[in-house]
């Protein structure tokens, strides 16, 4: 890929004037850089505007590019197609333009393919529609008494004279009438059809409202933030404080200062389906919500919130990963809440990792950027040891709260009955907390009701029939499920191999099942299942939020979605059924978020004036991760993983490229994988370990082989891969994927 100019002052004047009608487009698609188009004369185009262009026998939209510094092979004039028209949205500002350049360049993407991501929502790219509305007709009042005026007609006439003119489903909701009766009013003459600008359902937030009272340390934290969120200037900091201190709060002074400062904010969150007790929050404090993105929203609404970013409307966004590719025109802060959560990792289409390309982002933007956690990445961590990060702590929890006490039980010596997970311990304390009047969580990162299923008698495994995966039984639905290629499917009736019939047996718990045992101890126990498919989308999230919020539950049950910032007051049990479940498997950063997963719903206990207990079940107490909990000594436990990271050469001491090669026949994908193995890059520094078969050998239907480049710190990997699988072109359906800086091995 040609370097591009960083700015996008115009390129000296072309020898020949067919030269200056030309312009380069960057399409939304994985080309290998802009295409050429012809100016239409007298129509004047900068870098960013947002051009129609013809492509084949289609229309797309694309942005127009900045001229590259190197010669780039021209297409002959004649051949020249003509730019159709610009469309009438904000150009995209040159930040953007530079960080499009710059992620293609880092993960080895196509820049049309990171395009797209910013282009997400073609149709906000034209003119806004104004709507149709309806208002009272002049003579409504006399042509009411010539006809029959409805209670639910009435309705509306009411509804209508307590406001401007409206949508007619928008009329029909407020009247609490169907939208037939509105038609019937307009053809009746009583309504009068204006058209207006469509209504922008974003109010400003409020930065003059007061802060809370700030404990010294927080007030030091917040007033650290504020500054850099009100001069500007690129920085990184970790606020680091421990879970229930107030980190919220403190950054959203930082907030309130960039909006002070006319500035535009992006808070990036992991999981956005469990924004609502964040949403609250940020409203109490700031009078408005934010702007939500995330794939949940419908087409209307994305396109109203796309609009308004690039506009400059929608001051503070709140949104997934995908939401860094928003054209804000006045970005002037960024947080990363929970920057340590491996959510921020994006593995389909273009792999990028939000944190630490947010990071980019506010270096090419000029901006601050916080990084929010209570237990930091190795990532971060170095960072702030090298002093490439700066590092504000709060090291106590907020309002006198303490942290809560950790018991390991070592399920060697006081296991559970045969068929049950909760150990004596646990199950006393849980009956304690109930008794009390208390909330619980139990903590167990398997969905559904059992992991696997076996044959009582000949040992037969139900498989996922694409995968190398078992199926899992999900009882509340009555399936099978692979939670690889999403196949569903009926227990069978007899056993696929031997034909003994109601031969199954569940092994191993899943969620479900542990509400099952729960429910035999405890039969007044009402509790909630929280897990990705128990509730789907935030709306559904926040219902079960609120229900924990409002004490109509006693108990959470739940994956690693219960360990994700919610505050529960009452919430003063903790039980983690497997704490060993993550620390299998050859993963490099098992250990550490093991240790961050379990610090996380640990700190979900005795957030309030109650104290809290966690219990954690293990057959491993010796273990770092667990000495760690017990101790609370976070920054030993980390340097004693930085220190064989840093023994092997591995991340975040050196860097990891993995290459993935999948496709439909196996024959093909070994072949590609040795012929890119012996391909492979030779140079001091870099070593290339593979090709292998991954431990996910097959995903739905496709075999996987892997290979995994690793170099040194200082060495650009970037180069030597683009060099070797540049000119690689796949065949047989195979497809080569690279994943930089790779979070999954499997
Ligand atoms: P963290 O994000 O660090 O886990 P939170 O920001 O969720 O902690 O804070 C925990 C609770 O304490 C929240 O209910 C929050 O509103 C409250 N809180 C924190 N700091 C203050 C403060 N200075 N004044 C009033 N309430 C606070
Ligand atoms: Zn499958």
């Amino acid at each position: 890929m040609p370097a591009r100019r960083a700015s996008s002052a115009p390129a000296a004047a072309p020898p020949e004037a067919r030269a200056r009608a030309r312009v380069r487009v960057l399409l939304p698609l994985p080309l290998e850089g802009p295409y050429d188009y012809r100016r239409a004369s007298g129509e004047a185009l900068a870098a960013g505007d947002i051009v129609l262009v013809p492509l084949g026998g289609r229309e797309l939209a694309g942005c127009v590019w900045d001229e590259a510094d190197e010669g780039v092979e021209e297409v002959a004039a004649a051949r020249l197609r003509d730019v159709r028209r610009r469309l009438p949205a904000p150009p995209l500002p040159e930040a953007l333009r530079r960080f499009v350049n710059w992620v293609a360049g880092y993960t080895l993407s196509a820049p049309g393919a990171v395009l797209k991501m910013v282009l997400s929502v073609p149709d906000a790219l034209e003119a806004e529609r104004p709507i149709t509305a309806y208002a009272a007709a002049e003579d409504a009042a006399a042509k009411g008494r010539a006809v029959r005026m409805t209670a639910a007609r009435s309705r509306v006439m009411a509804a209508l004279a307590a406001g401007p003119p409206r949508a007619a489903s928008e009329l029909a909701r407020e009247a609490g009438v169907s939208p037939g009766v509105v038609a019937g009013l307009a053809r009746a003459g009583l309504l009068q059809a204006v058209t207006v600008a469509p209504p922008l359902p974003f109010a400003r937030p409020d930065w003059r409202r007061p802060a809370p009272r700030f404990s010294p340390d927080q007030a030091a934290a917040a007033a650290d933030l504020a500054a850099k969120a009100r001069d500007g200037g690129f920085s990184v900091t970790l606020l680091d404080g421990v879970t229930g201190a107030g980190k919220t709060e403190v950054y959203l002074d930082a907030v309130a200062a960039a909006l002070r400062a006319g500035r535009q904010v992006l808070v990036l969150v992991p999981e956005i389906a469990l924004t609502a007790q964040w949403l609250g929050r940020f409203e109490a404090r700031f009078g408005a919500v934010p702007v939500e993105w995330h794939s949940d929203l419908t087409p209307a609404q994305r396109r109203l919130a796309w609009r308004a970013v690039a506009e400059g409307k929608a001051r503070v966004v709140v949104g997934a990963r995908s939401a860094l590719f928003l054209p804000f025109p006045e970005l002037g802060l960024v947080v990363v809440d929970e920057e340590h959560d491996a959510s921020f990792k994006q593995e389909d289409g273009v792999v990028y990792h939000a944190r630490d390309m947010a990071v980019v982002r506010a270096r090419i933007e000029g901006i601050p950027i916080v990084l929010v956690t209570a237990t930091p990445s190795l990532e971060t961590v170095t960072n702030v040891a090298a002093g490439r990060y700066q590092c504000l702590r709060l090291p106590e929890r907020h309002g006198g709260a303490r942290l809560p006490d950790i018991h390991v039980v070592d399920m060697r010596a006081d296991p559970p009955p045969r068929q049950h997970w909760l150990s004596p311990a646990l199950r006393a304390a849980l009956g304690e907390t109930f008794e009390a009047g208390e909330q619980a969580m139990l903590f167990l990162n398997r969905r559904g009701y059992a992991p696997l299923t076996l044959c009582r008698r000949c040992g037969h495994r139900l498989d996922c029939p694409n995968c190398t995966a078992w199926l899992v039984q999900h009882r509340s639905r009555g399936r099978l499920l692979c939670h690889h290629c999403g196949l569903t499917t009926a227990l069978p009736e007899a056993c696929p191999r031997c034909g003994e019939a109601d031969s199954f047996a569940a092994c191993g718990p899943g969620v479900e099942r542990l509400g099952e045992e729960v429910s035999a101890l405890f039969p007044d126990a009402r509790y909630g299942i929280m897990t990705s498919d128990t509730l789907t989308g935030p709306k559904a999230a926040a219902g079960f939020v609120r229900r924990v919020e409002r004490r109509e539950l006693d108990l959470v049950i739940g994956t690693q979605m219960v360990a994700k910032g919610h505050h529960f007051p009452l919430l003063t049990l903790v039980g983690v059924i497997d704490a060993d479940l993550g620390l299998a498997g050859g993963d490099l950063r098992a250990a550490e978020r093991t240790y961050q997963l379990l610090a996380q719903v640990s700190g979900r206990a005795g957030r309030a004036q109650r104290p809290g207990r966690v219990f954690v079940q293990t057959y491993m107490p010796e273990h770092p991760v667990m000495g760690a909990l017990v101790s609370g000594d976070r920054d030993r436990f980390l340097e004693a993983e930085a220190a064989a990271r840093r023994a092997q050469g591995m991340p975040p001491f050196g860097r990891l490229a993995a290459v993935i090669v999948s496709g439909p026949k196996e024959g093909a994908v070994i072949a590609a994988a040795r012929a890119l193995g012996r391909g492979a890059p030779r140079a001091p520094g870099i070593e290339v370990l593979g090709p292998a078969p991954a431990p996910l050998a097959r995903v739905g239907g496709r075999y996987r082989w892997r290979l995994l480049v690793k170099a040194r710190k200082t060495l650009d990997i970037q180069t030597p891969l683009r060099r070797w699988l540049g000119p690689v072109t796949a065949k047989g359906g195979v497809r080569i994927k690279v994943d930089i800086d790779p979070y999954s091995f499997l």
